[in-house]
């Protein structure tokens, strides 16, 4: 049974959940973990931003 709690979910593009917190300033990088694209999250303003990473 999950807890519920008042952070805000963070999610990928793909659905995924990458994280919840409460953002209040500065910014995180988080690998989604399912289509290991790199997320940047503002929490400024909560936006979440696609990094492109390109290693090929
Ligand atoms: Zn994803």
């Amino acid at each position: 049974m999950e807890t519920q709690s008042n952070l805000q979910e963070f999610r990928c593009e793909c659905g995924k959940l990458l994280f919840k917190g409460e953002l209040i300033t500065g910014k995180v990088e988080v690998k989604c973990r399912k289509c290991h694209k790199l997320m940047m999250v503002n929490g400024a303003d909560g936006v979440i931003t696609k990094e492109h990473f390109d290693t090929k």
